[in-house]
């Protein structure tokens, strides 16, 4: 016979938060986050389903944290809402006297980052017990013998020939618990409350940006607080893209604008309308890109300087003209062509345009879909924006 001793449970969980943000194992962070904010895109705010959203935050809470992922992929779940566990199994790499980091997810909008100012967060934080004072139970000193492992500390399973001893969970292996309970936490010693603390956003502040609130987090007996991580998710908006501390603007302009100059009036970031005109007599090309030279973000952390708005105009042609504009669009234009045909052999093949799509394309060298040939994809948004210029 042969016996095996396990201090830790058998089934380990540290699988469930890369299931549920549909990563794998070895993700990166970036990969991690790329998962996350997918996520956020469909479920902005609160949904249908709290649940469903609530295990997400849980999931990108421990994933992306360095430390705390590699607790749950070492000890799983268990590892990471009962800290004895790491103390008793390996105490001198785990074992900590602060308490783990608590992940915040603050969304802001583009117009917060240009414009800075306090923004209020509110999470979930666990605070100990004030019923029981963090003991679990109203009478600590009163035990009762372990009825699950009738006070030996271990429970012993035999699967054919092998008996398997695990520390008996009841009791975290002590083999006594409590006479009494404590009905406010459930033996828990800590209690979950919602909590509200301001922060004050810098001007220019970026995408993925943390702000580390000390002693914030959550408390546990015996620990220090761990502290609060407020990790910055800068929503996309609705007419800038914003490219380190530059502004992009994609803008619309009939064939008439084109020719003559546009005016254009935006509402901007700092809340004001402003005007902004080409040169006169200035035809603008199609695709031209224009800048407007300190309209862009102010430098994080340099906040009197800033980056450039950069517009990039596209020229929309009328569909179609009647007969009557025709000639009088080749009167104005005196029939000018770039594609000259002269000598037109008899033999020579002829072609047809058909619209451009995208699903015809091989981006393969060896053809075929996209798909076919398993390469990353990437979801990447490159999104247009038009532009409301009155
Ligand atoms: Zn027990
Ligand atoms: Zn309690």
């Amino acid at each position: 016979m042969i016996l095996f001793f396990f201090k830790k449970k058998l089934a380990l969980n540290n699988t469930r938060y890369y299931e549920i943000l549909g990563v794998d194992k070895d993700a990166s962070h970036e990969a991690i986050r790329k998962a996350f904010k997918k996520f956020l895109r469909y479920h902005p705010g609160k949904g249908p389903d709290e649940k469903i959203i609530k295990a997400f935050y849980e999931a990108y809470e421990v994933l992306s944290d360095p430390e705390k992922r590699k607790i749950y992929d070492k000890y799983g779940e268990e590892g990471l809402t009962n800290p004895e566990i790491i103390k008793e199994s390996d105490p001198f790499s785990f074992y900590q006297k602060k308490y783990f980091e608590k992940f915040v997810q603050l969304n802001i909008s583009l117009e917060d980052s240009y414009n800075g100012g306090r923004k209020e967060v509110e999470y979930d934080r666990n605070i100990i017990c004030p019923e029981c004072k963090g003991n679990g139970s109203p009478n600590p000193n009163e035990n009762i013998t372990c009825s699950k492992c009738n006070g030996s500390g271990n429970i012993t399973n035999k699967i054919n020939h092998i008996i398997l001893q695990n520390k008996c969970f009841e009791c975290n292996g002590k083999g006594k618990i409590f006479k009494e309970i404590c009905k406010e936490c459930q033996g828990k010693k800590v209690q979950n409350i919602k909590r509200k603390i301001e922060i004050d956003l810098e001007r220019g502040v970026p995408d993925k940006h943390r702000y580390k609130l000390p002693n914030e987090g959550d408390e546990f007996p015996g620990k220090e607080n761990g502290d609060l991580i407020v990790e910055i998710f800068l929503q996309e908006h609705k007419d800038f893209i914003r490219k380190g501390a530059d502004l992009f603007y994609e803008c619309k302009i009939s064939l008439l604008e084109a020719i003559n100059g546009v005016k254009l009036s935006l509402n901007f970031l700092n809340g004001k309308r402003i005007l902004i005109e080409s040169k006169p007599d200035e035809v603008i090309q199609p695709g031209t890109i224009k800048t407007v030279k300190n309209l862009g973000m102010p430098f994080f952390n340099s906040p009197d300087k800033y980056g450039n708005l950069h517009i990039e105009f596209k020229v929309v042609l009328p569909d179609k003209l009647t007969g009557e504009q025709k000639k009088k669009m080749n009167e104005i234009l005196k029939g000018e062509k770039f594609n000259v045909i002269d000598d037109l052999s008899k033999d020579m093949e002829k072609y047809n345009l058909e619209d451009y799509n995208e699903s015809e394309t091989n981006p393969h060298y060896r053809g075929g879909k996209k798909e076919d040939w398993k390469e990353e994809s990437s979801d990447d948004d490159n999104k247009k924006v038009n532009c409301n210029n009155q």
